[in-house]
């Protein structure tokens, strides 16, 4: 489970590692990662369920699935269809009536499996921002940056150790919008010698490239 921002413990958390951003020191012990369910050079899915609301949210999570899915490793691509048998469904939901492994206070919640699809939530009773638009007026959370580090948990990611928020966007603790890292929209070296250690280099990264994962 990768339950992203306990509400109040997360951005108390987050005020402290404000005093460290600096740091560009690498994590002495790389972070812990997952174990694989997606294969080297997979490429599938991902579909929204109507309850996420269309235009700009929907841009900017697919912006972020973008990103993570286009880099020099041997990571998961996955493409948005409307198709409803996809590799994983993007949806919008209350927390306190959706579970999220038994946390009802997630703002967002992701993971991935071997025998079902991805699951990404984000929290309906958040407020959410592109940066341009909104959608209410609280505390906003980048909704590039959030769908990205759920991403990273579809990606087979956990959660960055080393507290320097500048190592990573697969991090525990969420900035709200405008404030430092608030908007972290690529991944980081943390991010990437996860991926690297995960999926290796994929060997073909100048496109074209076969569709299919290399045998
Ligand atoms: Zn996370």
């Amino acid at each position: 489970m990768s339950a992203w921002g306990r509400r109040v413990l997360g951005l108390v958390i987050g005020g402290f590692l404000v005093i460290a951003p600096i740091s560009t020191a690498r994590a002495a012990a790389p972070d812990p990662i997952k174990s694989d369910v997606w294969g080297k050079g997979f490429t599938g899915t991902y579909r929204f369920a109507s309850n996420v609301p269309s235009g700009w949210m929907r841009s900017a999570i697919s912006r972020a699935i973008a990103t993570i899915s286009s880099t020099s490793y041997a990571n998961p691509t996955f493409r948005v269809t409307t198709s409803s048998t996809a590799n994983g469904t993007i949806q919008y939901l209350k927390p306190s009536s959706n579970s999220c492994d038994g946390d009802l206070s997630w703002r967002a919640c992701a993971d991935a499996y071997s025998d079902k699809p991805f699951r990404l939530w984000l929290a309906s009773d958040t407020c959410w921002t592109d940066g341009t638009n909104s959608t209410c007026g609280g505390t906003k959370y980048d909704v590039e940056t959030v769908a990205l580090n759920e991403m990273g948990h579809i990606n087979r990611l956990s959660h960055h150790v080393n507290p320097a928020y500048s190592d990573a966007v697969v991090q525990l603790t969420p900035y709200p919008y405008g404030q430092i890292y608030g908007t972290n929209r690529f991944l980081r070296w943390a991010d990437n010698d996860g991926l690297h250690a995960l999926y290796g280099h994929d060997p073909c990264t100048l496109p074209p490239c076969p569709l299919e994962p290399v045998p």
